[in-house]
């Protein structure tokens, strides 16, 4: 997605272990016209999956979910983080590993707001190797919902979620999709062989 991706090259930092920083727009500072275009793109990706609830995974992925959500008029429910894992009752949960805080969380969502009928898409803003999307999958795997698929605003394509997604058949749809960081640059996949 263009719009998307010209806003990384323009205000997007390549830091030390792979991390792009996006607190202009996404991880502090919120852009809500770029999170609506995007959600855009996600409901014209989705749009004949008769999406009843849109998952996403606290803090950041919430701004691209919460307007999918209100292009969609389906409810959004977010995975809350905690740190222990006692007090389970009631609650689907799964370990997710932190890709930039390098600790483990449980994440959980109510019972009460994820049901067998439910026809999910996952939302977040980045994927890397994985593990927060996975986290989710598990979720809705746990109370027998079924996943229309997985957007995902900025993915870092040199890293393994997005096999780790695909392998279990998965849809996975990405808006902007990272080769590299060679030379502490953004390349995207579409411009590889530049
Ligand atoms: P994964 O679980 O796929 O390894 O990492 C995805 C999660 O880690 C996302 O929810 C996002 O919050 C965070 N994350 C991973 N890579 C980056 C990155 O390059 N930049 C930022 N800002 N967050 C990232």
């Amino acid at each position: 997605m263009k719009l998307l991706e010209d806003r990384i090259r323009e205000d997007g930092l390549v830091l030390p272990g792979n991390v792009l920083k996006v607190n202009q727009f996404l991880n502090h500072q919120i852009d809500p016209e770029l999170m609506y275009a995007l959600a855009e793109e996600f409901v014209k990706l989705y749009k004949d999956e008769k999406i009843t609830k849109i998952l996403t995974i606290e803090a950041s992925g919430i701004a691209p979910a919460i307007m999918t959500g209100l292009l969609l008029r389906v409810p959004v429910l977010f995975a809350r983080k905690q740190k222990s894992s006692t007090m389970n009752e009631g609650l689907y949960t799964a370990e997710v590993y932190s890709y930039t805080k390098k600790v483990k969380n449980t994440v959980s969502v109510d019972e009460k707001f994820l049901k067998k009928e439910d026809r999910v898409l996952i939302i977040d803003d980045f994927l890397a190797n994985g593990q927060a999307v996975q986290g989710l999958i598990e979720i809705c795997h746990e109370a027998h919902a079924d996943i229309v698929g997985v957007g995902i605003a900025i993915e870092k394509s040199f890293q393994e979620g997005a096999e780790l997604i695909r392998n279990q058949g998965v849809r996975l749809e990405s808006l902007a999709r990272i080769s590299s960081f060679a030379d502490n640059k953004v390349h995207f996949v579409e411009d590889a062989d530049n």
